[in-house]
């Protein structure tokens, strides 16, 4: 199978199965597992945070992240499209009392401009904004990656306001590899970033959160409250050193697959790519004959998968275990459907 669901569909690599088999471990709820502490320095220094916690997801990460810089009774301003708000089973409203503040754009990416009147102060008959979150790269927009200046207004502005500011950095290093901008000049003015091991850059299991170290001795508490206090967690920790330092070299191969498959999608009748500059291609087949889910059935009895996203688009995403030919064969395969 030719597997372009995810990013998440990646195997760990025999280095990091090998490294699991020897990792040296400890009861990391008492800090006292060695592989899980360099980990989370690592992640600290790669990012430019004074700390940074080892987490079982990225959705653990954005509601520990968005817990730290609320108070009940806030609102969160999110992209209208976030994965905050359609993937997250409502985590900041039960974990979290706030509400979401949806803010439609035309490209997943939010800007001061947008915001701006959204953005609000204690008042008697609103609700006060606690915090400003960035999805970085963005999902559902199709992998696009946040302009640096962009960020840094947001933050600047957020953060005159004592408003705080979360990044959704779930493909972090996708957005670090596409923009040429190193990961700690991205998050530098962020409160608080969590990023994904278990995606692209290839880990079986597990995300990051980091910002600074009296938010992350809180984040220890929350991670345990949610049922995320791993014992010897140093065996997965183990994969996502390697992937840390081994994953980003990995990315511009993705991209530029995804870039093929743009390339391959616009040959075809009917079908609209979005512009893609990391490894998520969403498009539009509302143009062919098809419907997304017709294409992902036919697609599937042909030895790809790939999902759609709703009544018009498709996502398909590159990663480590998908070679060009592979998403050469794939785009063959959609193109006898479209054209059949
Ligand atoms: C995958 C993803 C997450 C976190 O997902 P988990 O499956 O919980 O690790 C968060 N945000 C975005 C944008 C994602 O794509």
């Amino acid at each position: 199978m030719i597997d372009l669901r995810s990013d998440t569909v990646t195997r760990p690599t025999p280095a990091m199965r090998q490294a699991m088999f020897e990792a040296e471990v400890g009861d990391d709820v008492y800090q006292e597992d060695p592989t899980v502490n360099r980990l989370e320095q690592r992640a600290a220094e790669i990012t430019g945070k004074e700390a940074a916690i080892f987490l079982p997801t990225g959705t653990m990460g954005n509601t520990i992240g968005i817990k730290l810089l609320t108070e009940h009774g806030q609102e969160v301003v999110a992209d209208s499209r976030s994965h905050l708000l359609d993937w997250e089973l409502s985590m900041l409203a039960w974990f979290s009392g706030c509400l979401i503040r949806a803010v439609p754009t035309e490209d997943g990416i939010l800007t001061w401009d947008a915001i701006q009147s959204v953005v609000k102060p204690v008042g008697p008959h609103w609700a006060p904004t606690g915090v400003i979150e960035l999805e970085n790269t963005h999902n559902m927009a199709g992998g696009r990656i946040y302009p640096q200046a962009v960020i840094d207004e947001i933050c600047e502005e957020a953060h005159a306001r004592g408003v705080g500011v979360h990044m959704d950095g779930a493909r972090l290093f996708n957005a670090a590899e596409g923009s040429g901008t190193p990961v700690a000049r991205i998050v530098r003015d962020v409160d608080t970033v969590t990023f994904c091991l278990s995606k692209a850059l290839g880990a079986p299991v597990g995300s990051m959160l980091a910002g600074p170290k009296p938010l992350m001795d809180k984040a220890r508490l929350y991670r345990k409250r949610l049922g995320g206090g791993m014992r010897q967690a140093g065996i997965l920790a183990a994969a996502g050193l390697i992937a840390l330092e081994n994953g980003p070299e990995w990315l511009a191969r993705d991209h530029s697959n995804a870039r093929y498959i743009e390339a391959r999608l616009a040959e075809i009748p009917g079908i609209v790519p979005f512009q893609v500059e990391t490894n998520i291609v969403i498009f539009d087949v509302s143009g062919t004959r098809h419907t997304p889910k017709a294409i992902s059935a036919a697609l599937k009895e042909r030895g790809v998968l790939m999902n759609f996203v709703n009544d018009k688009l498709m996502r398909a995403v590159t990663h480590r275990d998908v070679n060009t030919n592979e998403c050469g064969a794939a785009m063959d395969a959609l193109a006898e459907i479209c054209n059949g």
